[in-house]
């Protein structure tokens, strides 16, 4: 009997968790540990934020979800990862002290390093948890007038939540007559075809932005936020009356000083998903060092390949499913603009760009889908 551990209740942990309940006997374990109960469904907190939808209709409960699929679900705040003796120390939830296992999948998402952002906690909103979504909808609600930023910090690599918001925003003012009164700003640190790496997809978006009269500020890596602007590390400022924005990301906190990680604390894998100098350890979704932004069809994808390697493993076959990087995406612009790109990220294929009022009734479809299923 094997005992398989996965870390993170998210896209990745939980596609990890289905997939092996799918492959592997009844004689194997399978256990599912996140600090939540609760699954949320990130794309949809945009929609959250302009009331198109509610809490209960982009979240469900793991516990529920995991018990119909036989998988073990405890909820908890993982500690600490010891790979020698393959082990994992659980703090506070259901579970005190250690789980063992014979295979982990990490599946534990960035962390945000608000720290790395002056002010960030005190100044911005962002659309990072429900909480945050409900709270930046009703500071829409309350603002008439001045300027609205929206945009990412440096290493932030989450672009599609901020064109969407910015779109979201200019057709909403539309519709309260307001446009007229109110800037639209978007801001990013990266000076590179709006960060999705393709000359066609960045000309449909600039047309876009301009036809709503959406400003575009390359080059602004916030470092300093306050009550009324947004100071960069290269010393430029602007004023804000309504501001929200993504965070620095980082690799996530229990695997610090493992060895197994780069830079900014994401973990090494290779084309099978397996961590880097550590035995019967994978690791999948946004904690992962692969380049680009961080996507959740990524994670999805990485989880269904290191699941059917773990499943070879334990049945004594070598790990021959591969992993393909590739970005693929909508950004949602509430009608006939939206964008559709699908790009490869480790080959020099020209990316398919496509645009039109399908893909935002595409992307509706695909979430109530997705949720439908998986909850
Ligand atoms: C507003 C927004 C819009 C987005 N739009 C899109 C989109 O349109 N398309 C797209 O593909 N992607 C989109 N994304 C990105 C996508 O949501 C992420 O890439 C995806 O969630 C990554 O999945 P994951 O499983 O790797 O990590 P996560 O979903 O972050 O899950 C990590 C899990 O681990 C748990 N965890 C972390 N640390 C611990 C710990 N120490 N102990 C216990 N549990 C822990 C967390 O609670 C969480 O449940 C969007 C994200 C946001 C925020």
């Amino acid at each position: 009997m094997a005992n398989v551990l996965i870390l993170g209740g998210g896209f990745g942990g939980v596609i990890a968790a289905e997939s092996l309940a799918r492959q592997l006997s009844k004689e194997h374990q399978i256990t599912l540990v996140s600090r939540s109960s609760k699954f949320i469904f990130y794309p949809e907190l945009v929609r959250l934020a302009f009331g198109k939808c509610e809490p209960d209709d982009i979240s469900f409960d793991l516990r529920e979800a995991m018990l119909d699929r036989r998988v073990r679900f405890i909820e908890g705040e993982v500690a600490r990862i010891k790979p020698r003796s393959r082990k994992i120390v659980l703090a506070h939830g259901d579970v005190d002290g250690e789980l063992p296992y014979d295979y982990l999948i990490l599946a534990l998402g960035r962390r945000l390093a608000t720290e790395r952002i002056t002010g960030f906690y005190e100044h911005s909103h962002n659309l990072l948890t429900l909480e945050g979504a409900l709270k930046f909808g009703d500071a829409i609600k309350d603002f008439h007038e001045g300027r609205a930023v929206i945009g990412q910090c440096p290493d932030a690599r989450l672009p599609v939540p901020v064109y969407e918001t910015a779109f979201a925003l200019a057709r909403l003012l539309e519709e309260r007559g307001e446009r007229e009164r109110i800037r639209i700003t978007i801001v990013s640190p990266d000076s590179d075809d709006l960060q999705f790496g393709d000359g066609d997809a960045a000309r449909a978006l600039h047309a876009s932005l301009d036809k709503h009269q959406i400003e575009y500020l390359p080059d602004f890596p916030i470092n300093t936020v306050t009550r009324e602007a947004l100071i960069t590390s290269n010393g430029h400022a602007i004023n804000h009356s309504l501001l929200m924005l993504l965070p620095p990301f980082r690799g996530p906190g229990p695997v610090i000083g493992l060895g197994i990680t780069d830079n900014e604390g994401y973990i090494g894998v290779d084309w099978a998903m397996r961590v880097q100098g550590a035995e019967g350890m994978y690791a999948v979704g946004d904690c992962v060092n692969f380049s680009g932004p961080k996507m959740g069809h990524m994670a999805v994808h990485q989880a269904e390949v290191a699941a059917a390697n773990v499943a070879l493993e334990i049945a004594d076959f070598d790990p021959v499913s591969a992993y393909v990087h590739e970005m693929m995406l909508v950004i949602d612009e509430g009608g006939g603009d939206t964008i559709y790109l699908h790009k490869g990220l480790w080959d020099d294929e020209p990316a398919i760009v496509r645009q039109g009022r399908f893909w935002s009734w595409a992307k509706r479809i695909h979430d109530k889908y997705w949720l439908t299923k998986h909850s």
